[in-house]
């Protein structure tokens, strides 16, 4: 998980609070809670303590409404009721899980397929923590089933349906981004300016660390959670990761994770980390699972496609490599 270093308050700062009158009560607020099988962190500044704690509490609760609308783990959630019932007749669903699909498809024509949903048809079948994966023939069985060409969506009556059997999607690439986004969104309308949203290796901060950028570390892939490769400093912007290392297992001497090639369904393994800066965490997230899957030269060359969008990916061996605008001084 990506952690901000705090930066101390400048003296100067710390000098005008004493003099200013009447004294404000301003103070940083944090909360790390789990939903959405990962850590949600919110940090805020805030002038009014009771404020600034409502506003964490909006944002956790919106991490869990958001949750129980698109987890595929959740038997109720509206995805599970897609995956249930699309292959056989057209979905209606709400406006917010169609137009997430919808950009999910747009990141699948722009990625020529590494971002794709679909990946869930054979990704269901592994299960990491039990140490659970599909035989050779399972695989086989359930590839054709990966192809975002499958999912149509008739924005009529705002409803999906899958062209054949055997069909699953999950958002698990694109949904911690999203949330994070939703989140930011709440705090900006109770007018906070400083303040940062992270869902697992998705973050997004608005404004500043009081003065100072925010410091965002890129976790050492092969290393514990406090060691990192690289540290970034950032203002107003999100900025997502995605690891070999977040939800694996390893058998016979192959570390089985949880992004998924959709033309092998198995793990992409050109890779073990990428991490994608951005404007907003939806966007980072799309596109950080995408470099992921597509390897450090199709990847690194959709970013510099890509304008205002950067990205530091690690190969398999260690070595690093920056895109064109972190290279600049
Ligand atoms: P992230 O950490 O953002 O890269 O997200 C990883 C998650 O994305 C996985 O746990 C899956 O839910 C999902 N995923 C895996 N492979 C793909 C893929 N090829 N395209 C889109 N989503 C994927
Ligand atoms: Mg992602």
């Amino acid at each position: 998980m990506l952690r901000p270093l705090r930066s101390i308050l400048p003296m100067a700062l710390l000098l005008l609070a004493s003099l200013a009158p009447p004294p404000v009560a301003a103070e940083w607020l944090s909360r790390e809670e789990a939903i959405m099988g990962t850590a949600i962190r919110v940090e805020l500044w805030a002038e009014d303590k009771a404020a600034g704690a409502a506003a964490i509490d909006a944002v956790m609760d919106e991490m869990r409404r958001i949750d129980v609308l698109m987890s595929p783990y959740k038997p109720d959630s509206e995805l599970s009721r897609v995956n249930r019932d699309a292959a056989a007749k057209p979905v209606r669903i709400g406006r917010e899980l169609y137009d997430l699909i919808a950009l999910s498809l747009d990141y699948s024509k722009k990625t020529g397929g590494a971002f794709d949903i679909t990946f869930s048809s054979v990704g269901y079948l592994y299960d990491y923590r039990r140490g659970i994966r599909p035989s050779e023939a399972d695989i086989a069985a359930n590839l054709d089933a990966i192809d975002y060409r499958h999912l149509e969506l008739d924005p009529k009556t705002r409803s999906i349906r899958f062209a054949r059997p055997g069909v699953r999607i999950d958002l698990g690439g694109i949904a911690k981004g999203y949330a994070v986004d939703a989140g930011i969104a709440i705090l900006k309308k109770r007018g906070f300016h400083d303040a940062l949203v992270s869902a697992g290796g998705d973050s997004r901060m608005l404004g500043d660390h009081r003065g100072r950028p925010w410091v965002i570390g890129i976790r050492n892939p092969r290393g514990d959670a406090k060691s990192m490769v690289a540290a970034l400093p950032l203002t107003n912007e999100a900025i997502s990761t995605s690891g070999d290392y977040e939800r694996y297992f390893e058998a016979d001497g192959v570390r089985y994770h949880h992004i998924i090639n959709p033309r092998t369904g198995k793990s992409a393994g050109a890779l073990i980390s990428a991490t994608v800066i951005g404007p907003d965490a939806t966007t980072t997230d799309a596109l950080s699972t995408s470099v992921f899957v597509l390897g450090p030269k199709a990847g690194m060359a959709l970013i510099e496609s890509l304008p205002g969008i950067e990205a530091v990916i690690v190969m398999p061996d260690g070595r690093m490599e920056y895109s064109a605008g972190l290279k600049r001084p």
